[in-house]
């Protein structure tokens, strides 16, 4: 036994196989087994992990010593606790404690402060993000990507749009908003590429203008610049074109207009004429003679004569002053040239009575006539015949009704009567 292997409570030892105290003055050391002890063969303390050797009990320390399982605390004091051979593995790659040298700016670090400078060293060549294929040192990355990179993105200039630096060029023979002069060399430096054709149209002043007489016939055209000196120059052809413009729509508004009469004339052979505001129109003819009340025009039928009914509320010719007198007249119609001449279809007159239906049957006064074949009025109307022609004078009753027997039923009722003409026309002509 040696000491070492003693356990020691009180300055007494026990020993450590029957637990028997022993005393230290009996202790002694024993060199002969000892060296017997130490010159057992033994196997390595790490055979179990793998180690190999196995010698004298006396060899065994100087063993551990390069045992390659053997646990050793890391060289630079790490903290890190390895066997032998995973050590230099440790310390040249895994230890935060290595000294390091970075290869680029050559600068010592320690293991763990190496991790953060590894990717950032600012002396390492690397290439640029934008795949422009240089390659530079890290610190000039920054400032190549801002001004040099010809795959930099950068805004246009004009459209604010971002291209890739290179495209730029090409983007700016296209871009809308890069200025160019105005083609027709207007002097005006700079104008934005898609404003060009409003420019031309609107503002350049080489552009070609109408006159604004142009809707009264003036053909004339030059550049804006000269359009005063036009204006000027041209004063009294210009007034003489809108003369002439004015005469001509206002024929077309008589055109029009008689267009429009003729749409609404009826033309179904009858008229219900309607004189309302009769106690006037009747002083009204007594104050002045022959004055005479006309109907609105109607046609016979589609296509057919044109008449017109006419009054004398105050009478003429033989009923002067005594009776209401009713005329028809042939007007020039729009289908003469179509037409049989002379006129000679049967004409009834009627005054009637607005009496009313239900209490007692209406009286009309009615007047029935064939047109005279020689009656002036009845022929072709001429191109120079007019409706106020005297030679035109209607055919009719001068005494149709007397003032007194108008008086009578309801002739005049409302202070209005109604005078009805109507044409008889033979079915084979309708058809
Ligand atoms: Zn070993
Ligand atoms: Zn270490
Ligand atoms: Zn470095
Ligand atoms: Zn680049
Ligand atoms: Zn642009
Ligand atoms: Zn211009
Ligand atoms: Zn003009």
């Amino acid at each position: 036994m040696t000491p070492t292997l003693l356990s020691c409570s009180e300055g007494v030892f026990k020993c450590p196989e029957d637990q028997l105290p022993l005393e230290y003055a009996k202790i002694y050391p024993d060199p002969e087994l000892e060296a017997q002890v130490l010159s057992l063969a033994i196997r390595c303390i790490h055979s179990e992990e793998g180690c190999r050797w196995s010698g004298l009990i006396k060899h065994l320390q100087a063993h551990l010593g390069t045992c390659g399982f053997n646990v050793i605390p890391c060289p630079n004091r790490c903290s890190a606790k390895l066997s032998r051979r995973d050590l230099p593995e440790h310390v040249q790659h895994g230890c935060p404690k290595r000294r390091v040298k970075c290869e680029f700016c050559a600068s010592d670090f320690t293991g763990e402060a190496f991790e953060g400078h590894q990717g950032t060293c600012p002396q390492e060549s690397v290439y640029c993000e934008n795949k422009c294929g240089a390659r530079m040192m890290r610190r000039l990355l920054s400032q190549h990507a801002l001004t040099e990179c010809p795959k930099r993105t950068q805004p246009c200039t004009y459209c604010a749009k971002e291209f890739v630096f290179d495209t730029i060029q090409n983007h700016q023979y296209q871009c809308p908003r890069y200025p160019v002069p105005c083609p027709n060399q207007c002097g005006t430096p700079s104008i934005a590429r898609e404003d060009v054709p409003t420019h031309l149209k609107e503002s350049c002043s080489t552009a070609m203008l109408l006159c604004p007489f142009k809707e009264a016939g003036c053909k004339h055209r030059c550049p804006k610049l000269a359009m005063g000196r036009h204006l000027e120059d041209s004063t009294k052809v210009h007034l003489g074109m809108v003369c002439a413009l004015v005469s001509r729509q206002r024929q077309e508004i008589l055109e029009l207009r008689r267009d429009v009469e003729e749409l609404s004339v009826s033309s179904d052979g009858t008229l219900i004429w309607k004189i309302s505001d009769y106690t006037r129109k009747l002083q009204e003819a007594k104050a002045r003679s022959n004055y005479e009340f006309f109907s609105p025009p109607f046609y016979t039928h589609k296509y057919g004569y044109k008449l017109q009914v006419s009054a004398f509320l105050n009478g003429n010719g033989s009923g002067e002053s005594s009776h209401l007198s009713v005329y028809i007249r042939v007007l020039p119609g729009e289908y003469d040239n179509l037409l049989e001449w002379p006129f000679s279809y049967r004409v009834t007159f009627s005054l009637l009575d607005q009496s009313d239906p239900s209490l007692s049957k209406p009286q009309h006064i009615t007047e029935t006539f064939h047109p005279d074949p020689n009656w002036k009025n009845f022929q072709k109307p001429g191109a120079s015949r007019s409706s106020l022609d005297e030679s035109t004078l209607g055919f009719g009753y001068p005494k149709f009704i007397s003032h007194e027997d108008i008086k009578k039923r309801n002739y005049v009722r409302d202070n209005a009567i109604f005078i009805k003409a109507s044409v008889e026309i033979p079915q084979k002509i309708l058809a």
